[in-house]
């Protein structure tokens, strides 16, 4: 069972990480797009803490709502309504609960993709974060069975992680990568790659506490 602090410490270790990286996001977004997705998750991310920081969240479900919001304010491009999308639609899965079980957590997950695929209107198979969420999802739906809150996370990273590999070669329908034609092939998607380091940093939270 998982509370509104430990929901606060994966998004600290959820910025961490975006800190971390932002220059190997950045590097894979300037091979197949602008050269901005590291920029911009750092950026969302410094204002998800900031946010929480002011708003003092009652429950899981306002605390990803803060996080939401921040997102949705200060990433511009694709990645922030989408990823500003999927956390709102998380939060909105987790209303009402104080306490957050290994089902509600996949359940989470599984909106979140949802609502990506609702707004950004990819598939898997499309090179972005759908090719990383997606089997993240399925993944966590199988450990919520028997495993913890962090189980639930550390399969849906590790899912991710061979998701994010599959979008290697292949060519993008959806965002700025569709623009490169058959150029993307052979670069992986970042926000694909990002999806992956925040579900991990998720994880590796949960496997800490
Ligand atoms: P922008 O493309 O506007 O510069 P970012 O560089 O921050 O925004 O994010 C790019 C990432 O967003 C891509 O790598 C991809 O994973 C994701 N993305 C772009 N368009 C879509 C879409 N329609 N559906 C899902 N994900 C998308
Ligand atoms: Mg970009």
């Amino acid at each position: 069972m998982e509370t509104t602090q430990a929901t606060i410490a994966i998004v600290k270790e959820m910025a961490a990480a975006m800190e971390e990286h932002r220059q190997s996001l950045t590097r894979l977004d300037s091979e197949i797009g602008d050269g901005d997705h590291g920029t911009n998750m750092h950026r969302g991310f410094q204002a998800a803490l900031e946010r929480l920081e002011n708003t003092d969240p009652a429950s899981p479900s306002d605390a990803l709502k803060a996080v939401s919001m921040a997102l949705i304010g200060k990433v511009g491009g694709a990645a922030g309504p989408l990823y500003g999308t999927a956390f709102l639609k998380a939060s909105g899965a987790l209303a009402g609960k104080e306490e957050i079980s290994a089902h509600d957590a996949a359940e989470a997950l599984e909106v979140a993709l949802s609502g990506v695929k609702q707004r950004g209107k990819a598939e898997a198979g499309d090179k972005t974060m759908v090719d990383a969420l997606e089997p993240a999802v399925k993944a966590a739906k199988e450990a919520a069975d028997s495993g913890s809150v962090a189980d639930v996370f550390r399969a849906a990273a590790s899912a991710a992680a061979e998701g994010a590999e599959t979008t290697v070669p292949l060519t993008a329908k959806r965002g700025r990568a569709s623009y490169m034609g058959e150029r993307a092939a052979g670069h992986k998607d970042p926000g694909a790659a990002s999806t992956h380091l925040l579900l991990d940093a998720a994880a590796r939270t949960l496997e800490e506490s």
